[in-house]
């Protein structure tokens, strides 16, 4: 969001773009010397979409249809024994059609990772999809990747998902490997308690994948790790909340949760032998 005025690349004759070095320009050519203008806009200027603001900047607004929910003993325990919830479930199991792009590895944990908001900014417009990644997302990727299958569980279409996971290099690295991907095909509709009241919204069930690989992963060895908690209802013992990642171009200069996250990740890998016994939200 910088212009600088007054200089040129040396070979294009060009005003100096994102990608050029300082050493690579030049003055342009005046009379009675130089005069070099930086031209911006200051963060605490930009325009910023209301829409984009964190619930705190907003204290009068309430979104109904963004609600977060807050796992409590009662609601979790509540949810997961309800017959209703049983019944969608095992309908899930039945339904889901799990398509392996890379086999589980012997003795690794299970993460399943949201997309939206938590790998990459989906809302703001940018030339590159590159200036809409989470920082240090290839870094994340490749770290847990060395303890962890894993899978990407986005409450998308899966035209969409397919999409952004082609453009976000997160099919194609050779440094980390994707298990499966799940849409929102594989996501059904609960009913529970937000501030006392009922709400339906839609959950990614853990359980539907465990029931495919029984032997292999359980609530001992998942970390779902989401920016929406809602999607954690059914096993809120294994969710983990992630802050949204939002207006790329200003919180990329600070957002550093996936740089901590894969040492937490890392250190659950290698000292604790059953996740049964963490709250993530500690
Ligand atoms: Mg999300």
């Amino acid at each position: 969001r910088q212009k600088l005025i007054g200089l040129r690349h040396a070979e294009t004759k060009k005003m100096p773009q994102d990608e050029d070095l300082l050493e690579d320009l030049v003055f342009k050519a005046t009379k009675g010397g130089h005069k070099v203008f930086v031209s911006g806009t200051p963060d605490d200027d930009l325009f910023v979409d209301p829409v984009d603001l964190d619930a705190d900047d907003l204290p009068n607004v309430v979104n109904d249809l963004d609600f977060d929910y807050f796992p409590s003993a009662e609601t979790s325990s509540s949810l997961a024994d309800s017959p209703e919830v049983q019944a969608k479930l095992d309908k899930a199991i039945a339904d889901v059609d799990i398509r392996i792009l890379n086999p589980p590895r012997e003795g690794k944990k299970l993460l399943v990772l949201d997309l939206d908001y938590t790998l990459f900014d989906m809302k703001s417009t940018a030339e590159s999809i590159n200036e809409l990644k989470r920082p240090f997302l290839e870094e994340f990727m490749t770290l847990a990747y060395q303890h962890y299958d894993i899978v990407i569980w986005s409450q998308t279409k899966w035209t969409y998902l397919e999409m952004k996971l082609t453009d976000l290099g997160l099919l194609t690295s050779d440094a980390f490997k994707l298990m499966f991907v799940l849409d929102i095909s594989c996501m059904f509709s609960v009913r529970s308690m937000y501030k006392g009241k009922p709400r339906t919204h839609q959950v990614k069930a853990l359980p539907i994948i465990w029931a495919h690989f029984p032997d292999r992963f359980g609530p001992h060895n998942t970390v779902h790790i989401d920016d929406v908690s809602r999607n954690f209802a059914v096993n809120p013992q294994q969710g983990l909340k992630i802050k949204a990642f939002k207006r790329a171009a200003v919180n990329r200069a600070t957002d550093r949760e996936l740089f901590r996250l894969s040492a937490y990740l890392i250190h659950l890998a290698t000292s604790v032998p059953d996740f049964r016994s963490l709250d993530h939200a500690r």
